[in-house]
């Protein structure tokens, strides 16, 4: 096995305590610390390592009255490096962390053959292909991983809230026999000697699953094969898809609203979030459709009734509707076979979208429940109803009345975030141009 003679083995050394939780330490005690370096500042006679963990940092210390192979190990260090330190942490005030370890043994247990064009607290970074390509390094910084934990507690909190609202966790195929958000976007793979598809969402399965267990959620992958290159569409994205027997959209609009601002509130308490529109204790605005158009109207951007609402118009419609804000009855004709129509004015539907400035976090809606119904709006869509047996099949054997939505994971972070690529919000974003890393 080739090896690095100037790298040290991890042997018997453990972790004993993490860099946040160094100012507790009884005086006098030894404690092994491990992390990334950070910087490294030499002043003549004394030397700084500045060291990273998962907790935040930590400042090492010697000077040039130290023993002389610890000296040496110590002007090997790079940036980058990753290392393991022991010593006693002694309080001051000055090092970040209001901690510093005077060293009596260290263990240089990687070091980098090449560093990165940036440093891991540097305000002026590559650009975003650039950062991309090197995404696992970028993720090093910890400016970048803020973005990362944040989206972990706003998981854990609104996994909270669905599970403690009497929500089941699924987790439906992901790979599957037909489109089910229009052909269009579909990512067809070979499955076997058949064709299959990559799940733009997991709608059929979750109506399915109403059936059996009338409140459902699931967070996970949806893929989309998406033509253009946005700043809010990946080709493969998070969803938190709910859906739920016995309600209408009017109330699944306001579990997300509640689901929303609780997960938000909780993860305002914890992190500090830039300043954005989820952040209101107020209610979400509603306004239909129709007056939507009339709002457009009066701005100049005129749309027939049945067009789409799209991204420019979403822009016109930020300057005068508080955000966040639902647009309700949708033409049914702009929405998928599965959404329900008013039943005294079928041109419309029981739909919503949910925009935050103007970009659209969710779609939801009531769902047909009629397997005849959905085999009529299925053909009208250009779907073909034979391909999706496998489905109305549960609607013969009778299926509760039930409503739900899709809520953009990524797109809900970016607003919390306030990043503008929602790219820099996931991990290994995958769009047309990018397969790798
Ligand atoms: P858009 O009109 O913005 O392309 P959509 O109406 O096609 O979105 P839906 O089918 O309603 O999307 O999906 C539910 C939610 O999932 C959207 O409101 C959005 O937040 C998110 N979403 C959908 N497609 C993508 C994508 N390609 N990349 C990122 N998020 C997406
Ligand atoms: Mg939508």
């Amino acid at each position: 096995m080739p090896s690095d003679s100037l790298v040290d083995s991890l042997g018997t050394w453990r972790r004993s305590h993490y860099s946040g939780d160094l100012v507790s330490v009884p005086p006098g005690q030894e404690v092994t610390v491990f992390g990334i370096i950070a910087s490294i500042r030499n002043q003549g006679r004394i030397t700084f390592v500045i060291l990273l963990d998962s907790q935040g940092l930590v400042q090492i210390t010697i000077g040039n009255d130290a023993d002389e192979a610890l000296q040496k190990r110590f002007g090997e260090l790079k940036e980058f490096s990753y290392i393991g330190v022991r010593g006693i942490p002694k309080k001051f005030p000055k090092a970040p962390g209001g901690v510093e370890i005077v060293p009596s043994q260290i263990k240089l247990l990687a070091r980098p053959k090449t560093t990165p064009p940036f440093g891991l607290f540097s305000k002026q970074v590559p650009n975003l292909e650039t950062r991309m390509d090197m995404r696992s390094i970028d993720l090093r910084r910890p400016a970048v991983q803020e973005i990362f934990r944040i989206r972990h507690d706003l998981l854990n909190n609104m996994r909270a809230y669905l599970s403690g609202n009497g929500y089941l966790e699924v987790t439906s195929p992901k790979i599957i026999s037909s489109a089910t958000e229009g052909g269009a976007a579909l990512f067809p793979i070979l499955y076997f000697d058949k064709e299959g598809f990559l799940a733009q969402s997991p709608q059929v399965y979750k109506e399915q699953l109403v059936g059996a267990f009338e409140k459902v959620y699931e967070i996970g992958p949806i893929f989309r094969a998406e033509e253009s290159r946005t700043m809010r569409h990946l080709a493969e994205t998070t969803s938190v898809d709910l859906e739920e027997a016995f309600v209408t959209f009017e109330d699944v609009m306001s579990t997300l609203e509640s689901l929303l601002v609780s997960a938000v509130s909780a993860v305002q308490k914890k992190h500090t979030l830039p300043k954005n529109k989820l952040s209101t204790d107020g209610r979400f605005t509603k306004i239909t459709y129709s007056d939507a158009l009339n709002v457009l109207d009066k701005d100049g951007a005129h749309l027939d009734w049945g067009d789409d609402i799209a991204f420019t118009s979403l822009k016109v419609l930020e300057t005068r509707i508080k955000s966040p804000y639902f647009i309700t009855h949708w033409p049914t004709s702009t929405k998928a076979f599965y959404i329900k129509p008013l039943e005294d004015k079928p041109e419309m539907s029981e739909s919503f979208d949910l925009i935050c400035g103007s970009l659209e976090l969710a779609s939801g809606g009531t769902r047909i429940d009629s397997r005849e119904f959905l085999e009529q709006r299925l053909s009208e869509k250009g779907l073909n109803p034979r391909a999706f047996e496998y489905h109305l099949k549960s609607f013969d054997y009778a299926m509760p009345p039930h409503a739900g939505f899709g809520l953009g994971l990524d797109r809900l972070m970016m607003t919390l975030t306030g990043q503008e690529n929602i790219r820099e919000v996931v991990l290994f974003p995958r769009d047309q141009g990018r397969l790798a890393p």
